[in-house]
């Protein structure tokens, strides 16, 4: 029975449609919250309006509801929160700076130069982030350490283009959602010190995270629109395949059978501790 309320949530960009590295994340986040008796919801991220294309929104839809995967409340798009945004920017007011460097002054990790003040007319907004090590327990990969100022510096929180950053938004979004488990990529696992650092500053709780293995291609890289991975057929196979690669062992009938029997199996076997900690390659 559950003792608390867990939420989850499948957050994909809509950058194209969806690819079997995003059908691993959504079953992994969909299971977890479900075996739970949780809450999951489905987050549009378009913070980042020039990557958003077009037909991508709908076809993410169609595809996560043919899945069976039934989303609670309703669906969110980032691109309308933008208040949301600005004020919890306002509140942190205290510990974030305009910067003018543009992105061709900036490689590899900021130096922090406008934290004095701006030299020029100011382009973007960024966070102070100290000189100390902060760690995490991820539920798969166990204990993860970072030093912001050494592996991250001062962060973009607002754009030069006038977009608010993935980093803030994913941030203010899962509070401001009641989100308390992350289950997502490994590709975000170097993300997350940043977004407990904006959570301690804003004063959120931080949820429980989860990083996945990555899906490899044959060439071994992580599977994603700009690798050409495939969309993919919303049925039963599909999700049985993901399942797989989260080391649960369904049985092989269920391969050939109905969503709905897919689901009932996959929420009352699900195994966290199954699940590999290394990248895989699909088939
Ligand atoms: N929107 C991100 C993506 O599609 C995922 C963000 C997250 O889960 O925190 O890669």
């Amino acid at each position: 029975m559950a003792t608390e309320n867990h939420v989850g949530r499948f957050a994909p960009s809509p950058t194209g449609p969806l690819h079997f590295g995003s059908i691993v994340a959504a079953t992994a986040s969909y299971l977890f919250a479900k075996s739970q008796d949780g809450k999951w919801l489905l987050r549009i991220e378009d913070v980042d309006e020039g990557r958003t294309e077009s037909g991508a929104i709908s076809s993410i839809i169609e595809t996560i509801a043919a899945l069976g995967m039934e989303w609670d409340g309703e669906i969110v798009f980032q691109s309308r929160r933008k208040h949301l945004y600005r004020d919890a920017l306002q509140a942190i007011h205290d510990f974030t700076y305009p910067c003018s460097c543009s992105r061709r002054d900036v490689t590899g990790i900021y130096s922090g130069k406008c934290r004095k003040g701006a030299a020029g007319e100011a382009r973007s907004i960024r966070v102070r982030v100290e000189d100390e090590v902060l760690s995490f327990q991820d539920m798969i990969r166990g204990e993860q350490s970072q030093n912001l100022a050494k592996e991250a510096g001062d962060f973009v929180l607002f754009r030069a283009d006038g977009y608010f950053s993935y980093q803030f938004a994913v941030v203010v979004d899962d509070h401001e959602q009641g989100v308390n488990q992350v289950v997502r990529g490994a590709d975000l696992l170097d993300s997350t010190p940043r977004q407990i650092h904006l959570q301690r500053l804003l004063g959120y709780d931080t949820p429980i995270y989860a990083h996945l293995p990555l899906a490899l291609n044959s060439q071994g890289e992580k599977l994603s629109k700009q690798n050409l991975a495939e969309p993919v057929d919303a049925g039963t196979e599909v999700l049985f395949d993901a399942l797989e690669f989260l080391g649960q062992a369904p049985p092989i009938e269920l391969r050939e059978g109905s969503i709905q029997e897919f689901w009932k199996w996959a929420i009352q076997n699900w195994k966290i501790e199954n699940i590999p900690k290394e990248d895989r390659y699909c088939r």
